[in-house]
């Protein structure tokens, strides 16, 4: 059997636990999910290095869109890299700090005890986040007048800046919802009878994934509070928190197909 849904979901505190990255309370919809042969396609900031252990450790095979959209890696595949690639991506961020507004510090600047010192990560995954491919992430150490004027010389050299939880990212001209077509569009040429594309976020980096999809699915955060989706007013809202709640609108959708 197959629902013809394929599902594209953020990872962080939507199919992830905030504190413990704990899943087991999404096994039960991602084992119906697996038995009616959909694709959880993970969407996210992380690399594709970072997202190949999760997709291990969920048992999951399917396709996987890492660092913010740049990176898109069909299983068993070289991993398709948004232009102009990381090191074009170093070289503009380097070759920029002739203005000395511009006081950058990327992951490619940095020692490894240095990114697990920011980021809190212990060394084996912070080494994974720094195997880049298609975006650098970096911290901005000059003032706020310098910053926006960066902004202005990134959008005229054709690139991109998103701002992350630890760390600003400059990737190509791309973005998540841009990549989840794409990889829409590619699996249909592929055969899959695709009938609908669901999608699962819970924070603001999260809109463009929401807005790509047939199906928006916002996930309450911890404190019981959601984002708002202006622009698609259909939007699920889960009514549980994180994993638990993701886990309940994906059943509820099944329950409803079933009836
Ligand atoms: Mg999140």
């Amino acid at each position: 059997m197959t629902t013809g849904w394929l599902l594209f979901t953020d990872l962080d505190e939507t199919l992830l636990d905030q504190d413990s990255d704990d899943y087991h309370q999404v096994f039960p919809a991602l084992q119906k999910l697996k038995e009616n042969n959909t694709p959880v396609i993970p969407v996210s900031s992380k690399t594709q290095a970072e997202l190949a252990v999760f997709m291990q450790k969920l048992n999951l095979d399917g396709p996987m869109i890492g660092e913010n959209g740049a990176v898109i890696s069909y299983p068993g595949e070289e991993p398709q890299i948004a232009p102009p690639g990381y090191l074009l991506i170093r070289d503009f961020l380097v070759d920029s700090r002739t203005n000395p507004n511009y006081d950058t510090l990327g992951f490619g600047d940095m020692e490894i005890e240095e990114v697990m010192e920011i980021t809190g990560l212990p060394q084996d995954r912070a080494q994974l986040a720094t195997q880049r491919l298609g975006s650098e992430a970096f911290i901005w150490q000059g003032d706020d007048a310098g910053l926006k004027q960066f902004r202005f010389e990134v959008a005229r050299a054709g690139l991109r800046l998103r701002q992350g939880k630890h760390f600003l990212q400059l990737l190509g001209n791309t973005d998540k919802g841009r990549a989840i077509r794409f990889v829409t569009k590619h699996m249909k040429k592929r055969g899959l009878p695709i009938s609908k594309t669901i999608g699962l976020g819970d924070s603001d980096k999260d809109r463009e994934l929401l807005l790509a999809v047939d199906i928006p699915i916002i996930v309450r955060k911890q404190n019981g509070s959601h984002i708002r989706l202006k622009q698609r007013p259909d939007a699920i809202i889960s009514d549980l928190t994180g994993p638990a709640g993701w886990n309940q609108v994906i059943m509820d959708l099944f329950a409803k197909q079933e009836k």
